[in-house]
């Protein structure tokens, strides 16, 4: 068993992807996360007087508690001409106090004499005196060997030759990075076995994924021999993105011999995952491996079956291994066993031979060809059971809506207002309710919900977190349908139903109602 280090950068290569951008109380909020879940190095950002932000982290970081990990900050090797000492970035790292200093240099020949240019003589000096100037600091150096695959392939002699200047430097380990992305497993394979040959300190990989390989190379790089591992949380990073943690961790700690962070920190993964991608506002992926809603979902009728018998037919680790869980779907496709599962949540010990397996098996089918999908919205699929069942009480029936949207010449705004009548537990008398809304569909909810309010207080609890639609194809002999799916919670809890209809208030009537009654049925009884 061998020890990879897991190095974080999310906070500074992730933040470069499009559409992330993370305060400094995001950022801190993260690192406490990544620390608590072990990781063993957090780069938090570049310090310098163009990024006040980062500068920031860093002051506020060091009055922190910090546990597994070390903090680094970023930065580059000094400029060309001048002593190490002068150069402000250089002065900016020591500044921040972080602990680490990771700096990266030019191992590209072409970089160093077109982009930077410089001599290949000074490029060599710039990487060994600016480690070495952060060595007599106190602080842990790494060297980061920008374009270092490309830079092997146009003169290997002179890319190793930049390590092994980093290395008299003083450095504690040098980072081979793919910063275009654009290399090859085996070839990867064969460069970081080379590159072990000739430098005495500990070597990391740092791989970005343009080539969609970036798991795959790190994997590989640490089979090689790599020590330390750089990537980002769910890949995040700059165009394609860099190597995702939340996949080479449990490849490497569930597959391999080696390990990332201890036993018991594992299952966090999942959560960790989410966590960031809410920091990060951007919607988690369902097809994250690992830790994605779908990587342990079924849907074919005969997997379920065989995954439900040995969950190792169709899994290739379990999913709590990694804090995740295995999703049944209800399918058109899925047979009964997809079924019962489901129905097993809500009536444990119920038999196969139960009628309300065929009967929830048909309706799910009928359903699902009018534009119903279930996966997602488990919600509606329970109040769907218990209501063949019988099991569900009729709270309200619908007497009618109207929804109203107008626009008028000279005018930039849309108005919506809506009107519901219902009856309501079985009261002869019909309640109408009105209300004005952002749009058709919350004007909608609004009227319902005053209408509903006398009678069930508890209504004031449940609040829409998410609405989506989605225009289905038309099929054979039918008009396009639009399904709605609504997210709600209560604060605690959290659901998800579903309508479907050729009008789009319809579908999302239905899917409003479904939330609502779910709701109203966790708080029965309550006041509020
Ligand atoms: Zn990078």
């Amino acid at each position: 068993m061998r020890q990879i280090q897991m190095y974080d950068t999310t906070l500074r290569d992730g933040c470069q992807a499009e559409g992330i951008n993370l305060s400094v109380a995001d950022k801190l909020r993260i690192a406490q996360r990544l620390d608590a879940f072990g990781v063993a190095y957090i780069e938090g950002g570049w310090p310098n007087e163009t990024n006040p932000q980062d500068q920031e982290f860093f002051r506020r970081a060091r009055d922190m508690q910090w546990h597994s990990a070390r903090i680094a900050a970023f930065g580059s090797t000094r400029r060309g001409g001048i002593a190490p000492e002068d150069d402000s970035n250089l002065q900016q790292l020591i500044a921040s106090e972080a602990p680490v200093v990771t700096i990266f240099g030019k191992t590209w020949n072409m970089h160093a004499t077109d982009i930077l240019r410089v001599s290949l003589e000074e490029n060599l000096r710039m990487i060994e005196d600016s480690i070495a100037f952060l060595k007599s600091h106190g602080r842990e150096a790494i060297f980061d060997a920008e374009h270092f695959f490309d830079g092997y392939e146009a003169d290997a002699q002179y890319a190793v030759e930049c390590l092994r200047a980093a290395q008299r430097g003083g450095a504690d380990s040098v980072c081979l990075c793919d910063t275009n992305g654009g290399t090859l497993p085996l070839r990867m394979y064969e460069i970081v076995v080379d590159v072990l040959g000739k430098v005495d300190v500990p070597v990391a990989i740092h791989c970005h994924n343009d080539s969609g390989l970036a798991v795959a190379n790190s994997i590989l790089a640490v089979q090689a021999g790599c020590s330390m591992v750089q990537g980002t949380v769910n890949g995040y990073g700059e165009r394609a993105g860099n190597a995702n943690l939340c996949t080479i961790i449990p490849d490497l700690q569930l597959k391999t011999d080696y390990r990332c962070v201890s036993d018991e920190k594992l299952p966090e993964l999942r959560n960790l995952s989410w966590y960031v991608s809410e920091q990060a506002n951007v919607p988690h992926d369902n097809r994250y491996p690992y830790v994605g809603k779908a990587a342990f979902a079924h849907k074919g009728g005969m997997h379920v079956n065989a995954v439900l018998k040995k969950p190792e037919s169709f899994e290739h680790v379990p999913p709590e291994a990694v804090g995740n869980e295995r999703r049944i779907l209800v399918s058109d496709d899925s047979g009964s066993s997809t079924v019962l599962h489901k129905l097993e949540k809500l009536w444990p010990g119920l038999s196969r031979t139960d009628p309300i397996v065929a009967d929830a098996l048909n309706q799910v089918k009928t359903l699902e060809k009018s534009g119903y999908a279930f996966e997602g919205a488990e919600a509606s699929f329970e109040l769907m059971a218990k209501r063949l069942r019988g099991e569900l009480p009729k709270l309200f029936e619908l007497r009618g809506f109207r929804v109203i949207v107008e626009r008028w010449e000279g005018s930039p705004d849309v108005y919506s207002e809506a009107t519901i009548r219902l009856r309501i537990n079985g009261d002869t008398e019909v309640t109408t309710s009105w209300a004005e809304g952002d749009g058709p569909v919350n004007a909608l909810d609004a009227a319902l919900r005053r209408v509903l309010r006398d009678k069930f207080p508890q209504i004031e609890r449940l609040k829409l977190t998410d609405y989506k639609v989605r225009v289905l194809d038309a099929t054979q002999g039918t008009a396009t349908a639009v399904r709605a799916l609504i997210e709600t919670t209560d604060g605690e809890a959290e659901w998800a139903t579903v309508g479907a209809h050729e009008n789009i208030i319809e579908a999302s009537y239905q899917a409003l109602v479904d939330s609502i009654v779910y709701g109203l049925m966790l708080h029965a009884g309550e006041e509020a």
